[in-house]
């Protein structure tokens, strides 16, 4: 959800305008606007939502500006109405609805009215006013002023893409103005600082020039909306993650302030934590030896998603793997984020097992070598002969069709076939895949799985009988093994611990 909430922070972040002063229309306090100094002499201004004050729009009035004000929620005018005129009136988006929508407003605008402008408070219902409105209706005005309320909701679905989608409404416009109510509370939303009410200016993209934004909000011409309480500073802005034309105030005190600081990654704090996890089996998987080369694969699904993948990038050995070198691939074949491709048989195979079987949300994927000279021997891989081998009992199976280099869909979709409810399957005259439903499990699997195969072939190349345990006392033993379901977890942390000492850099 991170990525959508800075997806709507981007849409609200200012640009400068070249050589247009800004002035300020209305009182000092809650009801006064930022606006830049290019108004068309009597342009109407359309007013909509009026509050305890209306400084604005008697400003406006006072500047030569005829007003047209609509509220239907007040008994009366808060002032005299000098140059305003006062519709009882709300704005609603149906056609023909109970509330006329803004191009129906628009027709009591004088005739020839050129470059009017908008005031809008933007709450409830009022996002979809937005949304629904005709661009060519839009496009009329030259700025606009909203004051946009409820933005600590950003991570909320619904409201995150009912506001993008009012937002993105409004894309013949660039904010060049913001401002925080300091009525209103900030709010950490997915680890960025959102202020609840934010008043916006925008003004039409083709009347000005546009730089990226080196301004530190407040500006002197901002004032604090509730009078009684420091202004809110929006020193964040520039920070927005991803951004690549994030510029540094020149002078900022705010600039020592922590939390926020310009990464070009946007991962969610899960996804962070998966891709360490995942970077750390890796890890760990070379200091053990199950590695081969630069040719085998580990690959984790995104947290809520149903078809993205983290997979290690092709050409890094294990011991090379970083958290933020993992990849992130779709099922079709894309690389969605991150830098090189996973290996073409990582891909076919993962994707489509990661497909067939949403449960196996981890498929760690190696050719180590006890398993691997197990899958290569006539007969079941594993006899349970060994405590260690008991953890996977009726958890594993063989894919016995061996068919070369797996560089097509086939070859993962015959894996996955043959998988049933099985999280183990040795793939004959290859090596083995392990699946489970975390990064923890997986490699507690794997590496226990390596273990129980090399005691085995220890065990068999003393050319003596193997003892296997009664089948009773080996089903118990599984299900006891079943029910620790808290090891893995522990076993991995442990492993972070070491390589948090160690090799600390898998978690950059
Ligand atoms: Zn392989």
């Amino acid at each position: 959800m991170r990525h959508k909430v800075v997806e709507a922070l981007r849409l609200l972040a200012p640009s400068d305008v070249a050589g247009v002063p800004k002035i300020r229309i209305g009182g000092p306090h809650d009801g006064g606007y930022v606006m830049l100094d290019c108004l068309r002499a009597r342009a109407p201004v359309m007013s909509f939502g009026i509050g305890p004050s209306m400084t604005f729009d008697l400003d406006m009035a006072g500047r030569g500006h005829p007003v047209l004000m609509f509220d239907h929620t007040i008994e009366r005018l808060p002032d005299s109405d000098d140059g305003c005129t006062w519709f009882r009136e709300g704005i609603g988006h149906v056609p023909g609805g109970a509330l006329p929508t803004l191009a129906e407003h628009m027709a009591k605008l004088p005739d020839g009215a050129k470059d009017p402008l908008l005031k809008l408070d933007v709450e409830g219902a009022e996002w979809d006013v937005l949304s629904h409105a005709d661009p060519a209706v839009l496009a009329r005005f030259s700025q606009i002023v909203i004051e946009f309320h409820d933005l600590a909701q950003l991570a909320e679905p619904a409201f995150n893409a009912r506001a993008l989608r009012a937002l993105q409404a409004l894309g013949a416009f660039a904010p060049i103005h913001v401002h925080a109510n300091n009525f209103a509370d900030l709010a950490l939303v997915e680890g960025l600082m959102v202020a609840d009410v934010m008043e916006v200016t925008y003004v039409r993209r083709d009347l000005v020039s546009l730089r990226p934004s080196a301004t530190s909000y407040p500006t002197p011409l901002d004032s604090p909306c509730f009078a009684g309480a420091e202004d809110t500073l929006l020193w964040f802005f520039p920070f927005l993650p991803g951004s690549t034309e994030a510029t540094l105030p020149a002078d900022d005190n705010a600039l020592s302030a922590p939390a926020i600081r310009h990464r070009p990654r946007i991962d969610p704090p899960d996804l962070w934590e998966l891709r360490c996890d995942l970077a750390a089996s890796l890890r760990m998987a070379a200091r053990m030896g199950l590695h081969e080369g630069i040719c085998n694969h580990f690959s984790a699904m995104l947290p809520g998603s149903a078809n993205q993948f983290l997979v290690n990038r092709y050409g890094l050995a294990f011991a090379e793997a970083t958290a933020s070198s993992l990849l992130i691939c779709d099922f079709d074949g894309n690389v969605l984020h991150g830098e090189g491709e996973p290996e073409a048989t990582a891909f076919f195979i993962h994707a489509r097992l990661h497909k067939s079987l949403p449960r196996a949300r981890v498929a760690l994927h190696t050719h180590m070598p006890y398993a691997t000279a197990l899958a290569m021997v006539e007969g079941e891989p594993l006899v349970w002969a060994g405590q260690s081998a008991l953890k996977f009992l009726g958890r594993t199976v063989v894919d016995p069709d061996y068919n070369g280099l797996a560089l097509d869909e086939a070859e993962g979709d015959r894996i996955a076939a043959s998988m049933g409810d099985a999280d183990i399957v040795f793939l004959r005259n290859h090596g083995v895949m392990v699946t489970g439903r975390t990064v923890a499990a997986a490699f507690d699997d794997l590496y226990y799985l390596e273990r129980a195969c090399e005691a085995q072939v220890l065990a068999m190349s003393t050319g003596r009988k193997l003892c296997p345990v009664p089948p009773e006392i080996a089903q118990h033993t599984a299900t006891q093994m079943r029910g620790d379901t808290g090891s893995a977890a522990l076993h991995l942390a442990s492993l972070r611990r070491r390589l948090d000492r160690e090799e600390p850099e898998y978690a950059r």
